[in-house]
């Protein structure tokens, strides 16, 4: 019997996120204040394409560790 594995979809770099429509929220506990990195727009700046679960990013304001959060862009979208 043959086995068949399924790859599940991996998502872990800015560009996997860009492919997929997805943001990446960051949230400063500190400062309670949210901010968004766009994929397309972090690549297209010259940033490198990090793995974005193990990359830490810091808050612009207190530099203190931003929690994250994976966001659909696509599910932003509302209709009448
Ligand atoms: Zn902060």
């Amino acid at each position: 019997m043959e086995i068949i594995q399924l790859e599940p979809v991996v998502i872990r770099k800015m560009s996997d996120l860009r492919d997929n429509q997805m943001s990446l929220g960051l949230f400063c506990l500190g400062c309670e204040r949210w901010g968004e990195i766009i994929p397309d727009e972090w690549l297209s700046s010259g940033n490198k394409d990090v793995d974005y679960i193990i990359q830490r990013f810091k808050c612009g304001e207190c530099g203190g560790a931003a929690d994250k959060q994976v966001r659909s862009t696509t599910s932003l979208i509302f209709q009448k």
